[in-house]
């Protein structure tokens, strides 16, 4: 349970004076949640970074003030000069003075009473704002702050500015942070303190006392120390909970599980080539998780066509060497039937019994199967998101290997992983996705990761083009002089409106046309096809009698026809970068030279022209991520962001990679001297947990 000296922090921030009903949902409007918090907290109120500082603690007398600048003036208020009644154009002026020059205070539409009772005559005011040269005169128009000399400590000299939203003003804004700091309770150290000296950090509370109350402009900065020391903080935190969740999950009921590799060894010899370099080392980090006493959470990353589909085969291997099971799901029916044509052959060699279950079997052949994995004379199951159904009982599922991690949420690595009777299955989780290493961290940080980093032996580069869509015809041609060569052609029509139909008919319209040309080597693949229309279709194309297959995106990502080596992309200025990478992946598999046609409609917007560039210049998948993530300003993982990661309420400072790294590293050495979190800092550290709402990271002690 969280410690009862945080309690204040959590408590609505209705609980701040200033903030009522009304003020609360404005609040709710422009602070960032996190996920299930519906009314904002102190906490919340705490973590709403100013953006921008105002200065005003410059404080001349009227003679030395510089116009168009933000001074504070000590005055004398002399005299008001209302406006005239009926007269709501002209403005209510107040004239003040100092030892040196006067100067009119100017209000527009104001409430007469109200400045009458701001600026008594006779008495002194401080008084904030931009002053100006009005003809000969100084005046300043709506004054930011008007205090009196005994309360002038409520106006700030450097103001820190907040991202509001209509009908919420800066001056609630900065009395509810300011609030929000006096809240926060003393708090022992979690950093390590000559890491603090080292980088001249503040401590805690006072970091977060200068975002709110800066002393210095810089401190409003995401470079400043006290907002680099609180990044460090919001870092540490996730990391350390990435870290028990890892360990926990590996010191939970483990099984060891060693083949004797006599099955790994027949479907080696039955391929047609040998493993690559990170295939082989990709196998062997995962036959030491296999083999030691707790569960592998392991992410496979290989670019599209780096030869995953082995690895998962072999990984499945280990468990029937070992007397139990595994399954293999897609996150397609397309996908799964290709995975099982490419695994049979190999499965047969080496005397494994596999099996399909998806959607479509139904009755008598589902209930066979699902009679046969239950007594286990299944090994290895392969299928879609119908292996979730609760009837499918595994005799003894002991590795679980999820194809295209991307579509599936957490929660469905989860429910695949209790399919095991103990719930302690291995899990391989392969992407085609290059997710760059930060994001990993912070993402997918409770998974150990092995990257497929050689593409395999005799691929071809595959020549990539942007081509507007005017040249078409010229296009045509080409594809026919590559055709009579034995070429294939994927031909991708993409989503038009964001109908299906309209989508439909665009690849229609394409299709009747290459037809016309074509003639009947032209084949259509859409999503509206039945599964069986779909399967023969791939497999018309696959075997060679169809040349072209046009296709809305249904072309799966993980399909397999290395004959085909031309991938033409319509309006590919409408596709994002990942997509284009995945789409080009189909082809390059063969031996034949490949080629990726982007055809676009002109003119192309920035993001898009930049986009199609970088497919000019680059194969690299990890590249490709990169710019991707630039491309879209950071946050989504390349269209595949996990519904409940974390996002960052004040990490994302300069410098914010090596402060993760370093995170990292911290909060694995942590764990390692005191992996309890007993010890003085240790116990400091679950404070910084419950702070940052690693609730759950902490639970886990309970049940270690
Ligand atoms: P992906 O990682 O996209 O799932 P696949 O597993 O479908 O890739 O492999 C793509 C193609 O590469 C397949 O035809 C596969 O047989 C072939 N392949 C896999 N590993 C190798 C290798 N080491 N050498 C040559 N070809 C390979
Ligand atoms: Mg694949």
């Amino acid at each position: 349970m969280r410690p009862a000296f945080l309690n204040p922090l959590f408590a609505s921030a209705q609980t701040l004076s200033g903030i009522g009903p009304r003020l609360i949902l404005l609040l709710k409007k422009c602070l960032a949640l996190p996920p299930g918090v519906s009314e904002p907290r102190v906490i919340d109120v705490l973590w709403h970074m100013p953006t921008g500082v105002i200065d005003r603690r410059s404080q001349p007398q009227l003679a030395a003030a510089v116009p168009g600048t933000i001074v504070t003036l000590e005055l004398r208020v002399l005299k008001h000069k209302p406006s005239p009644r009926g007269n709501t154009k002209a403005p209510y002026k107040v004239t003040c003075e100092d030892d040196t020059g006067r100067i009119d205070l100017v209000f527009f539409h104001a409430e007469h009473k109200f400045i009458e009772r701001q600026l008594p005559e006779g008495e002194i005011r401080f008084v904030s704002g931009r002053i100006e040269r009005y003809g000969e005169k100084l005046q300043m128009t709506h004054p930011d702050y008007i205090v009196s000399p005994e309360a002038r400590d409520d106006m700030p000299l450097l103001e820190p500015v907040y991202p509001l939203t209509a009908g919420l003003s800066g001056k609630i804004a900065l009395k509810a942070a300011r609030q929000a700091v006096g809240r926060v309770p003393e708090l022992p150290e979690w950093q390590e303190p000559t890491w603090l000296e080292q980088r001249y950090w503040p401590k805690f509370n006072e970091a977060v006392a200068r975002v709110h109350r800066p002393e210095d402009a810089h401190d409003v900065s995401m470079g400043a120390l006290p907002w680099q020391r609180l990044a460090y903080d919001e870092l540490l935190a996730g990391q350390l909970a990435f870290a028990l969740v890892r360990r926990n999950l590996k010191t939970e009921r483990g099984r060891r599980l060693t083949g004797d590799g006599k099955i790994r060894a027949k479907i080696a010899d039955a391929l047609p080539f040998s493993l690559t370099g990170s295939q082989k080392t990709a196998l062997t980090e995962i036959a030491d998780d296999l083999a030691a006493p707790h569960r592998m959470l392991r992410l496979l990353q290989g670019d599209v066509g780096s030869g995953k589909t082995v690895v998962a085969l072999m990984t499945m291997a280990v468990a029937v060497e070992g007397g139990a099971q595994a399954a293999l799901m897609a996150p397609t029916e397309v996908l799964a039937r290709q995975h099982i044509e490419t695994i049979a052959p190999l499965a047969d060699a080496a005397g494994l019994r596999i099996a399909l279950l998806t959607g479509r079997e139904k009755g008598k052949a589902r209930d066979a199967v699902i009679s046969r994995l239950a007594t286990g004379e299944i090994d290895i199951l392969i299928g879609t998101h119908a292996l979730f159904q609760s009837d499918v009982q595994f005799k003894d599922l002991a590795v679980a290997v999820i194809d295209e991690q991307h579509r599936f949420g957490v929660h469905q690595r989860m429910a695949l992983q209790s399919k095991g009777s103990n719930g302690d299955t291995n899990v391989l989780v392969m992407t085609a996705t290059p997710i760059p290493r930060t994001l990993l961290m912070t993402h997918y940080g409770d998974l150990d990761v092995s990257k497929l980093t050689e593409k395999p032996a005799g691929r071809k580069p595959v020549v990539t083009k942007a081509v507007p869509l005017e040249l078409l015809e010229r296009l045509i041609d080409r594809v026919r002089v590559q055709l009579t060569e034995g070429a294939q052609v994927y031909w991708v029509c993409p989503l038009i409106e964001t109908s299906e139909v309209t989508d439909l008919a665009a690849a229609e319209e394409r299709f009747a046309y290459l037809r016309q040309i074509f003639g009947d080597t032209v084949g259509l693949l859409h999503g509206g096809l039945s599964g069986k229309e779909k399967d023969e279709t791939m497999a018309a194309f696959a075997a060679g009698h169809l040349k072209i297959l046009v296709a809305t995106t249904v072309i799966e990502v993980g399909v397999n026809v290395p004959n085909a080596n031309i991938m033409v992309i319509e309006h590919a200025e409408r596709f994002g970068l990942a997509q284009l990478h995945q789409l080009r992946g189909r082809v390059g598999r063969g031996t034949r030279e490949s080629f990726c046609m982007l055809l676009y409609k002109a003119p192309l917007g920035e993001t898009a022209e930049a986009r199609l560039k970088m497919m000019e210049e680059t194969e690299d998948g990890f590249r490709i991520a990169e710019k991707d993530l630039e491309l879209r300003g950071g946050g989504e993982i390349l269209g595949a962001r996990q519904s409940g990661a974390p996002g960052f309420r004040i990490a994302e400072v300069p410098g914010r990679d090596a402060l993760l790294e370093a995170a990292r590293d911290d909060a694995e050495l942590i764990l390692q001297k005191d992996p309890n979190l007993v010890s003085e800092r240790g116990q400091a550290l679950r404070t910084l947990l419950y702070l940052f709402e690693c609730d759950e990271a902490v639970r886990l002690f309970r049940a270690a």
